[in-house]
């Protein structure tokens, strides 16, 4: 089964915690034992897991991707303008994949599912595949 999430950014650059989000389709789905595939379906937006516990993790995250990869670069070639948002996406990656167990996604204390915006302001979402055992 897969199901599809719409979600609203609302800043440029911004890390959406969607641990809640999954794991309520989850104990939707009364899925005791298997394996959650989140996947996002954009090319300037990406998902990771990180702490969920400090907010200065997200905030030194964005600010070191920014200064890895400048918003202008006079060497960019891409015509959009979104270079890059498109780099961060390729870095950070599309996906996660995460065992569940005993009826809940096998995190650690301080982990939490993050849907990462490279380019918003915009409508996202992203796709959670649920595999039972
Ligand atoms: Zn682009």
């Amino acid at each position: 089964m897969v199901h599809k999430v719409q979600l609203r950014t609302s800043k440029h650059d911004q890390m959406i915690d969607i641990t809640d989000q999954v794991r309520s389709i989850i104990t939707q789905n009364e899925i005791a034992e298997g394996i959650a595939l989140v996947y996002c379906p954009h090319t300037t937006a990406a998902i990771t897991i990180n702490e969920n516990a400090d907010p200065d993790v997200v905030h030194d995250m964005l600010m070191t991707l920014n200064k890895v990869y400048p918003w202008t670069c006079p060497d960019y070639r891409h015509g959009e303008g979104n270079s890059a948002a498109h780099l961060k996406a390729s870095t950070i990656g599309c996906s996660q994949l995460i065992p569940i167990t005993n009826g809940n996604l096998l995190l650690g204390t301080w982990q939490g599912i993050y849907f990462c915006e490279f380019d918003g302001p915009r409508q996202r979402s992203f796709y959670l595949k649920l595999q039972k055992d």
